[in-house]
């Protein structure tokens, strides 16, 4: 299972403080062969982050990436191959929150096949908007963005689709357990390996509810990751 901590524009170095505790966790956890944690901490903080993070089993992850896989004169901007000289070994790309500032599915598929080029795994978000779903879109959508998205991407083995509706990411809302477990099988049907993550609001008290549902890979988890008690109990009671 993939517990992925996506820790948006929040920390600094400060903030690297918290991973002892979670190191320290999953050292000792017993099941740890069965769990993969990665961290997408914002770019300033990727390179301490590898380092503390050094020997641990622990991986980082960036939260999005430049479409061009050359150096260039994109100011402000970073590509992939950039992400992986300072210790990334995945990047989030097709965040809801990227994709509401105008990121198309066309640009989202630039960035997988540069990012796969650049040797990074991808964590690649699809979602539905709360009125797509009351126009009863979701599949449509959803076939739409990994139709697009994953457009002459040949190789699928380091692509991980998380499943985040965008009703759900920050709101406290999860979708119902029956509708959940129908959209990850309607994506595994599609594509046979793909490992499907759910994110949205994923916390200690509604993850009983979601680690019952079988056909999930595991977690994509913003605020609850970056409050270190809270991303180790999500662990924990996804297994007990
Ligand atoms: C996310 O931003 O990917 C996310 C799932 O956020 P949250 O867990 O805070 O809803």
């Amino acid at each position: 299972m993939y517990f992925i901590g996506n820790w948006k524009m929040f920390g600094g170095l400060n903030s690297l403080n918290s991973l002892h505790r979670v190191i320290k966790f999953y050292k000792g956890f017993k099941r740890n062969r069965l769990v993969k944690i990665i961290y997408c901490p914002p770019s300033t903080l990727i390179r301490p982050m590898s380092k503390k993070l050094k020997n641990s089993r622990i991986e980082v992850g960036a939260q999005n990436c430049h479409e061009n896989e050359n150096y260039g004169a994109f100011t402000g901007s970073i590509n992939s191959k950039m992400l992986k000289d300072v210790g990334a070994k995945h990047v989030i790309i097709g965040h809801s929150e990227n994709r509401q500032r105008g990121e198309s599915n066309k640009k989202i598929n630039n960035k997988i096949r540069s990012a796969l080029k650049s040797g990074l795994k991808v964590v690649f978000c699809i979602g539905e908007t709360s009125q797509e779903k009351r126009k009863k879109k979701t599949y449509q959508v959803l076939s739409n963005q990994i139709k697009t998205g994953l457009d002459k991407v040949k190789n699928t083995r380091n692509i991980i689709i998380a499943y985040e509706p965008v009703w759900s990411i920050g709101t406290g809302l999860i979708p119902k357990s029956n509708e959940l477990i129908k959209i990850i099988h309607f994506i595994k049907k599609k594509y046979k390996n793909l490992k499907v993550l759910y994110g949205g609001s994923v916390n200690p008290k509604n993850i009983r509810e979601l680690k019952s549902i079988n056909n999930i890979d595991g977690f994509l988890i913003g605020g609850a990751s970056q409050d270190a008690k809270k991303f180790i109990d999500i662990i924990k009671k996804t297994y007990n």
